[in-house]
């Protein structure tokens, strides 16, 4: 789950990483109240959940209450990469010496945690990063071992973070390690990481990625949950229960384990296709979760084709098959349907599907995951 930059800001404070204080609004006159708490001059910061504000107008300076009812005014309702700005965050506006970077990722080739530290941070970042890499040092971080203090203090060096703003940069690196560990973060950037002329060290910006699958640990997320941008097939699925993450293909997908429904990914892109999302229906292929899975996916208007790939083992193939057929029958599917059932009792699966009142251009049945996916892309074609 992504956040915005004010919630990633809640989120740092949690963890004692220092932050401007703020104020998040609505509407104008939200705005303005919230400019008198923090103090002028102040900065009116969208939020939406990309990158660039700044350079696309979302990031203004604003001196006193009309300066922040004029940039409030533009930037409410602005358009930023194809999001809307329904929220701005108003904060305490700092005094800048120095921006640099700093973030927490997980480097899964490399099974560890990556540290990534620039002198050179603020707005161009990209482009530091595609010019002058070596201006980003990199630190993988054992998960067990941790974070040792004599390796940040390196990195920090490397980096070429001047002598003054090295013991503040230390300091919010190990908070921000521990927010991202213990916070269950899949991401965790400051960017830019300021210097200001005082000698503190401050997050400027957030962007904080939360690992859904440790929601369970975190009831304080739930207050995360109600601003969640989630498009309408995500937000459906959520509602269903279902393991679902949409993508921009034509190939719906139906699958039962995460590792087939990975797979099945893999073979429609290898036969040429692309899928339109990932779906898991787990164990349990009856009646209810393939309705669900197929409703869901009936809502992605770019889905040509349906690949539903289920290997019975605990659920048995005639479950799936009667699964699907009643499933179709209250489900009206836009898109044909390619199946391909294997292991315990598949055959008996296939029979009931055959033997159903189903038009044999609406639901075919394959022998093979590759013949299959083959058929489901073809099909998506138009052939
Ligand atoms: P982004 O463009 O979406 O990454 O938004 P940021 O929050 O990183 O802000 C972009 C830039 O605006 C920063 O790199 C700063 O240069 C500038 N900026 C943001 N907040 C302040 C502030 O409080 N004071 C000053 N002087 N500049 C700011
Ligand atoms: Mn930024």
């Amino acid at each position: 789950m992504d956040l915005f930059e004010y919630q990633g800001k809640q989120y740092f404070a949690q963890y004692d990483i220092p932050v401007s204080p703020g104020d998040v609004a609505t509407t104008v006159d939200e705005a303005v109240s919230a400019a008198d708490g923090a103090g002028y001059p102040v900065v009116v910061k969208a939020q939406v959940q990309v990158g660039g504000r700044g350079k696309a107008g979302g990031i203004k300076l604003a001196g006193d209450a009309d300066e922040v009812r004029n940039h409030a005014g533009n930037i409410l309702g602005m358009d930023i990469k194809g999001h809307t700005v329904e929220r701005v965050w108003i904060e305490q506006a700092s005094d800048i010496d120095e921006e640099y970077y700093a973030s927490f990722t997980l480097d899964r080739a490399a099974k560890a945690h990556l540290l990534m530290l620039s002198a050179k941070g603020g707005i161009d970042i990209e482009e530091v990063a595609a010019t002058d890499p070596d201006a980003i040092v990199r630190l993988h971080v054992d998960p067990v071992a941790g974070l040792p203090a004599h390796e940040l203090a390196v990195a920090v060096a490397a980096a070429e973070i001047p002598e003054r703003a090295r013991a503040g940069v230390v300091g919010i690196l190990t908070k921000l390690y521990r927010c991202y560990t213990e916070g269950d973060c899949d991401l965790a950037e400051i960017n830019p990481l300021i210097l200001k002329p005082t000698g503190e060290v401050h997050a400027l910006d957030a962007k904080v990625t939360l690992d859904g699958n440790a929601a369970f640990r975190h009831p304080e997320w739930e207050r995360f949950a109600g601003t969640e941008v989630l498009d309408d097939r995500e937000r459906l699925a959520k509602e269903k229960g279902l393991q679902y993450i949409g993508l921009d293909g034509s190939v719906g997908i139906i699958a039962n384990g995460a590792g087939l429904a990975m797979s099945t990914l893999d073979v429609v892109n290898q036969v040429g296709g692309d899928a339109a999302n990932f779906l898991d229906i787990g164990g349990g292929a009856n009646a209810d979760v393939m309705a669900a899975a197929l409703e869901v996916i009936n809502t992605d208007e770019n889905v040509r084709s349906i690949f539903i790939n289920i290997f019975g083992g605990i659920t048995r193939g005639e479950e799936v098959g009667r699964g699907i057929v009643e499933a179709l029958r209250r489900v009206e599917i836009r898109a044909p349907i390619v199946i391909r059932l294997d292991g315990t009792n598949a055959e008996e699966g296939r029979q009931i599907i055959l033997d159903a009142d189903i038009a044999a251009d609406r639901l075919v049945s394959k022998p093979t995951m590759l013949e299959a996916a083959k058929t489901a892309v073809a099909m998506a074609r138009g052939n």
